[in-house]
């Protein structure tokens, strides 16, 4: 079976549906709320998570209970509002005990979030902690190496068949019980924002480009010694 399902949701209100009401996996028969997801589904940014703990199994909200306060003083700290961004998970139930996903859950689940990525055509992804990153990285063909080496570096590539930028960081529950790693997240978030205006001003180019006077032979002579570079590298 290939990793990218052919039926993906092409709405929202039928996705978030039967989301609440899955049986697909067994994490349905210990879960409260399923938890969907929450915030702008036209955001530039998404990020992803693991899987719902205690407080989000209550509420069915994301990142509501002691990581996501966490998260958001972090958001706050480096200007981004959680209104203007979507946050969800890998997998949309609660594991017992907040144990880890297991490989058929996140299967089972996965139509769920790719569908959300299809629907919010997101620049920036941002994956929080493992199971995020290696989610990720499998949809856009690149060996995931672990959090440690591979957090706050930025990866260009098709994902589900959308160009994105990934940038793994920690998942806030890990600088929770390690807080010398907070920096790193704060850098790594920062990271993403920069990124952002920079993939923005280079759209704003390509759009107002056309219309400056550049000549022909500007053209021609960018072309040249853009070809004399490639000739003495
Ligand atoms: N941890 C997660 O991965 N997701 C949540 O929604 C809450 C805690
Ligand atoms: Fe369905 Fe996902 Fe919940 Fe499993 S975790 S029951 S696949 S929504």
């Amino acid at each position: 079976m290939g990793i990218i399902a052919s039926t993906h949701y092409t709405s929202w209100e039928p996705l978030i549906t039967d989301i609440l009401s899955c049986t697909k996996c067994r994490l349905h028969l210990s879960r409260r709320k399923a938890v969907p997801g929450s915030g702008r589904r036209d955001t530039e940014i998404l990020f992803i998570g693991e899987a719902p703990g205690a407080t989000e199994d209550e509420m069915g909200l994301p990142f509501v209970g002691a990581a996501g306060k966490l998260l958001d003083s972090v958001l706050e700290e480096i200007g981004i509002r959680r209104n203007e961004i979507y946050i969800t998970n890998v997998v949309k139930c609660r594991p017992p005990n907040n144990r880890q996903p297991e490989r058929d859950e996140i299967e089972a689940c996965s139509i769920y979030l790719e569908s959300q990525i299809l629907l919010i055509r997101p620049k920036i992804i941002v994956t929080l902690g493992a199971i995020a990153g290696e989610w990720v990285c499998r949809r856009m063909e690149i060996r995931w190496l672990g959090v440690t080496k591979m957090r706050g570096h930025i990866y260009r590539g098709k994902l589900l068949g959308l160009e994105v930028t990934f940038i793994p960081t920690y998942h806030p529950a890990a600088i929770l019980r390690n807080r010398g790693n907070l920096e790193d997240l704060k850098r790594d978030l920062r990271t993403a924002i920069d990124e952002l205006s920079r993939i923005k001003n280079v759209e704003k180019e390509k759009v107002t480009r056309p219309l400056s006077s550049k000549t022909l032979l500007d053209y021609i002579n960018t072309t040249q010694s853009r070809k004399a570079e490639t000739h003495s590298t």
